[in-house]
């Protein structure tokens, strides 16, 4: 195919010359390369804003994928990470530990309510989960277990997308039909929200239980699966579940993590202890890629022995990356220097009131606010890209997906960049 061009791009102005060279040799994420528009020519960020090569500036709703918290180019994390450029880079972690993982791995455990006491670190929030997942598995093969290899994971799920995290996503919405036969199975079940949903979880786990190993879910916010919220209740009643049969319960905390729910992280609003947590996204504010998967004390006992087979045997070329560590050490001062969560509250009675209106258009079926999470589902988007084309117009990054408009911006944003954000989808898809 041919790159897009330039009078597509924008009209005015043409388009920088490595954006002309290189769009033909870039294949983008989650996009139909042929019909879909091309993507923006990005030159700079600061704060809440992205500047684009033709002069636009966007107010960005959706701060990276959720991840840039504190806005974008925070100097306090910039010089963190300057001062690690100057000194080390990178190093391997297999056989050396340096101070800003070391740090950093003791900052997160004291963090985390509970005995979760064990850190390792990946480079994406989808091998965390993996090896949350390699974790739960290997703990029963060192204890002696056999057969228990499957997760019990739940509809509207999201935890990434390679083959071992298609395999417990949701089975209609995620890939799982394109992939159908070359992914793991796992048992896949309704989130216990209501009465007919916990018979169900119920049945399934009683049925599969002697095939599994842990229960694994997104904490009060199904993310990525459509900005789905539960209440802290149903937290509880898996974390019973898991007790009753013997399983772990692994909360994937990469998109709630650090602030997102209203609580620094959302399983503390259940006040139940997971046995594993995996953490990215907000990690490193945003600014580099870096992963955690956190095990309590007992998942860690299963691997210490004197047999070298029962070791965890995973290890990334770039894990606990110096640079992405100092980036997460600097972000948890901000978290402690600055109002954080107190933001993330002000967002909230904000989001609440400035989306409301939305509840009243045609089309509009549910609105919804968690933290600092604004929801807008509508019935239907027959075209996610077009609607975004339109928010682009309006000077708002706004990235709707399957039928939800959705802004989870920066804690730092502005109540007037906020508003504007709000008052913008209003607008948009009032027209
Ligand atoms: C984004 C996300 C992942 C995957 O993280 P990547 O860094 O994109 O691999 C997994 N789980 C949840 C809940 C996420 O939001």
């Amino acid at each position: 195919m041919s790159a897009p061009s330039p009078s597509l791009m924008t009209s005015r102005q043409t388009a920088p010359d490595w954006y002309e060279k290189g769009l033909p040799h870039i294949w983008l994420p989650y996009s139909q390369m042929k019909t879909a528009s091309p993507p923006l020519a990005a030159v700079r960020t600061h704060d809440t804003r992205i500047e684009l090569a033709d002069g636009r500036e966007l107010i960005d709703g959706v701060a990276a994928w959720w991840t840039a918290c504190h806005g974008y180019n925070h100097p306090h994390i910039r010089k963190a990470v300057e001062a690690q450029l100057a000194t080390m880079p990178h190093i391997m972690f297999g056989g050396t530990v340096h101070e800003p993982a070391l740090r950093l791995a003791a900052r997160l455990c004291a963090m985390l309510p509970g005995d979760l006491e064990r850190v390792f670190f990946t480079d994406s929030g989808s091998v965390s989960v993996e090896v949350a997942m390699k974790m739960a598995i290997q703990y029963r093969l060192n204890k002696g277990e056999t057969g228990r290899t499957k997760m019990l994971a739940f509809k509207g799920g999201y935890h990434g997308d390679t083959l071992a995290t298609m395999a417990v996503c949701d089975p209609e919405e995620g890939m799982h039909h394109l992939y159908g036969t070359v992914l793991a199975q796992h048992v896949i079940a309704p989130l216990p929200v209501d009465d007919a949903s916990t018979a169900e979880f119920l049945r399934l786990l009683a049925q599969h239980a002697h095939e599994l190993t842990a229960i694994l879910t997104e904490p009060l916010v199904q993310g990525a699966g459509g900005m789905l919220f539960h209440s802290p209740d149903v937290l509880r009643i898996l974390r019973k579940a898991a007790d009753e049969y013997g399983l772990l319960l692994i909360l994937d905390e990469i998109f709630t993590g650090f602030g997102r729910t209203g609580t620094l992280f959302a399983y503390e609003q259940a006040e139940i202890v997971p046995d594993i947590v995996t953490l990215s996204k907000a990690l490193t504010g945003g600014t580099m890629a870096l992963a955690a998967t956190v095990a309590r004390r007992h998942v860690f006992d299963a691997f210490l022995s004197d047999n070298p087979e029962h070791a965890l045997m995973h290890g990334p070329t770039f894990m606990a990356n110096p640079l992405a560590c100092a980036c997460a050490n600097a972000s948890l001062d901000l978290f402690e220097s600055e109002p954080r969560l107190h933001q993330v509250q002000t967002i909230n009675a904000i989001l609440t009131e400035t989306l409301e209106p939305c509840r009243a258009l045609p089309g509009v079926k549910d609105v919804r606010t968690l933290g600092a999470i604004g929801v807008v589902e509508l019935e239907k988007i027959s075209n996610p890209d077009a609607l975004r084309q339109k928010f682009i117009a309006e000077g708002v990054w706004i990235r709707p997906f399957r039928n939800i408009v959705y802004l989870t911006p920066a804690f730092t944003i502005t109540p007037d960049d906020l508003k504007t954000l709000a008052n913008t989808i209003y607008r948009v898809l009032s027209s």
